[in-house]
Order: structure tokens, then sequence, then C-alpha cells
């Protein structure tokens, strides 16, 4: 067997004409980047399909400047774009394709096969891919809320993300959200010296306490209960009309008020989901739906860099491993399959007789 570290694919490879990719991963995030330099380090073709413009997911969309401290190897802290930036190039080097400003639309059974194995097809709103294995690793958080009352101004200096550290220096900065982005946003604009009023809808803060207490301390003004009513041009500056009437002035207003969710995608895929909507998975990664691999935060507990990483890598070893000796030759898998299938009944049955 190759050694992992080697990439077996060959820079000669016409990866445009391929008929069909060994592994199509959908979201370019910490999950499915890992998963993707994984199958392409064990010479499988591998495809990346990202909705957004860029790869990296969460750390290069929701925090590229936050400086990020638990990351094994990292004693300084890395940075989410730097983070984002290295692991794609590791990934390019492995010879993974990305198609970016793409997204995924459904996932198709076809009577077509690659090696004794039935193909999918990833359905994308600019194509179609047929593949032998797919890994879902599109993250919970998708395209943020937006707030129409500031969309109709039509400003560059609204931001649904943290703009760059260096942007705030000396300015007027409004973050409106109560959770824990909202407060990062505050309190790295506060460490540039903007002044900053965090508008908060409910009446209380959502996010950490202790983050709460440094935005006070660092100056910020914190306005529970408060929602822009209208928002208008003045003398060059934005100016917020608030739900008691006052008036805030604000050379950039920071929105983070939470992410439309991609569980809608979840259903279109027809696949087991858990209680709150995220994706069922077997000790394999595997969903209800056999090929079909789920990774990262759309299913985990635990929403982190190194677990989506983590996951990646063993669902990307699982899938490579189903491919080189296929299920149904794998006895383990089999055995473990049979478990879970007697599980399943078992809480099916005890559902039924208590809802009796
Ligand atoms: C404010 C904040 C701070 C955080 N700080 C830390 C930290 O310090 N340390 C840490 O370890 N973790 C941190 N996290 C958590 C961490 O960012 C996530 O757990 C991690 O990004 C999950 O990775 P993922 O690949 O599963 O999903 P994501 O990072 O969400 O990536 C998913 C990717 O899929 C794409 N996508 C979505 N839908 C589709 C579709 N239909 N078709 C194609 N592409 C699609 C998205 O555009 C995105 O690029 C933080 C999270 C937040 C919100």
């Amino acid at each position: 067997m190759a050694d992992f570290k080697v990439t077996e694919l060959s820079n000669e490879l016409d990866f445009e004409s391929l008929s069909s990719w060994d592994v199509v991963i959908i979201g370019a995030g910490p999950a499915g980047l890992a998963a993707s330099l994984t199958t392409a380090h064990r010479g499988l073709t591998t495809l990346v399909i990202e909705a957004k413009d860029k790869p990296g997911g969460q750390p290069q969309f929701l925090y590229a400047d936050k400086k990020i401290v638990d990351i094994p190897g990292f004693p300084d802290g890395i940075s989410g774009e730097e983070l984002s930036e290295r692991t794609y190039r590791q990934a390019v080097d492995a010879l993974v394709q990305f198609r970016f400003n793409d997204e995924l639309v459904s996932i198709e059974d076809t009577d077509q096969e690659e090696k004794g194995e039935p193909l999918k097809r990833v359905v994308t709103k600019e194509g179609e891919y047929l593949c032998r294995k797919v890994l879902i690793a599109c993250g919970l958080l998708h395209f943020p809320r937006r707030l129409p009352v500031l969309d109709a101004l039509e400003s560059k200096s609204v931001f649904y993300k943290i703009p760059k550290i260096g942007d705030y220096d000396g300015r007027q900065v409004v973050v409106i959200g109560g959770g824990d982005s909202a407060l990062d946003a505050a309190v790295m604009a506060l460490e540039r010296n903007a002044q900053v009023d965090v508008l908060v809808r409910a009446k209380a803060i959502a996010g950490k306490a202790d983050t709460a207490e440094r935005v006070k301390q660092s100056g910020g003004h914190i306005h529970l209960a408060t929602e822009v009513t209208a928002a208008e041009y003045q003398a060059g500056a934005m100016a917020l009309t608030l739900t008691d009437g006052q008036q805030l002035l604000a050379d950039y207003v920071v929105v983070q008020v939470g992410f439309l969710s991609a569980k809608e995608t979840f259903q279109r895929l027809d696949v087991r989901l858990n209680d709150d909507g995220s994706i069922a998975v077997d000790p394999y990664f595997e969903t209800s739906r056999r090929g079909l691999f789920a990774i990262g935060d759309v299913h985990g507990d635990i929403k982190l860099i190194t677990v989506a990483w983590a996951e990646g890598i063993q669902a990307a070893i699982y899938a490579f491993k189903e491919i080189t000796s296929p299920y149904w030759l794998n006895e383990k898998r089999l055995r473990d399959q049979k478990i879970s299938m007697i599980g399943d009944k078992i809480t099916q049955a005890a559902t039924q007789s208590r809802t009796r």
C-alpha cells in the first residue's frame, strides 16, 4: 500500500475529463479540507465543492483575525485565515480539486457502477458529478442572518463577519447581537481603540459572562432589549435609531445575529437525522445512506476545529478502506452494522410501546 504521506495521484492526470470521482466532499471547512488531503494522499481522486469563493469554513469567514489558541502545535496561536490557507495549500499540493461558488443541491443513487460499486450523482447548482463516496462536511452554519433595516443602506461598512484588524482604529463601531461572536467582535474592536456600542435584542446576554465583562471594562456600552428601528446616512456616517428613540452614529456596523441553518440541506439528502436536526452517523461516520459520510459540525456534539479535522481524517480512511476492501468483505463492519440495526430496532420498539 502507498505511503500515506506521498500522494499517488499524478500531476499528469487530466482531472477535467474524469468520468467519475472516487470521493466528492461537500464543504471546504476544517472537516472537508482535512478529509480531502487524506483521501488524495491515499491516491483517491477527490473533488471538493464549496459554496463560498474561498476555502476555510468558519475560521476563514467568521473569525479570520481571531488568534486561535487551542490548536496543538501552535503555542503562540494562529489566525483563522492563516490556518485556513495552510490547510488549503496542503490539500492543493495533494492534488485535491476544488469548485468554489458552487452549492450542493441533491445526491442521487444511480444504476451505474465503478469496480462493482454503485455510483452516486452529486447534483450542484453548477453541475453534476458521479462518484463512489460522498463526504458531507458543510457545517451547521451557512449564510449569516441579515438585517433588512441595514441592508437598505447598501453600505460597504455593514459587515456580517468580523472585519480585519486595523480597520477600527479610533472609529465608532456598533456591534449587533448578544452571542459569543458578537462579544468577540466587540472585544476585538475595543482592542483596536474603537468606541463600541453593543446592541442586544434580548433582555440578557447569551454569550459568555466574562467576555461581556471584558467589553464593559474596556469601555464598551452594552444596550439590552434594544434593536435598530431605522437607519440613514448623516454627514457620511450611519445614523441608527434605537428602540428607545436614541440615535447612534456608526462608522462601522458588525452584525452577528446567527445563521441560516444548513439543516434544510440535510432534509433534502434523505438521511436519518437526530432529534436536534443534525445528521445521524454510525461509528464510521457513515449516514443511514450507504456511501454517504457526515463529518464535523454537521453532526458532532463537540464543535471544534481539531474535532472536525479528526472526523474528516477518520471518515476519509474508512471511505478509502471501503474502496480498497468493500463493505461486504469487511467482516468487522458487517458485524457492527448488525449490532447497530438491532440497537435501532430496540429503540423503535421502546418508542412504540411508550406512545401506545
Ligand atoms: C465565533 C466562533 C469562534 C470559534 N472559535 C474556535 C476556536 O477558537 N477553536 C476551535 O477549535 N473552534 C472554534 N470554533 C468552532 C469551529 O470553527 C467549528 O467547529 C469548525 O469550523 C467546524 O468545521 P466544519 O468543517 O465542520 O464546518 P464549517 O467550518 O462550517 O465549514 C463548512 C463549509 O461548508 C460550506 N458549505 C455549506 N453548505 C454548503 C453547500 N450546500 N454546498 C457547498 N458548500 C457548503 C460552507 O461555506 C463552509 O465553507 C468557533 C466557532 C465560532 C462560530
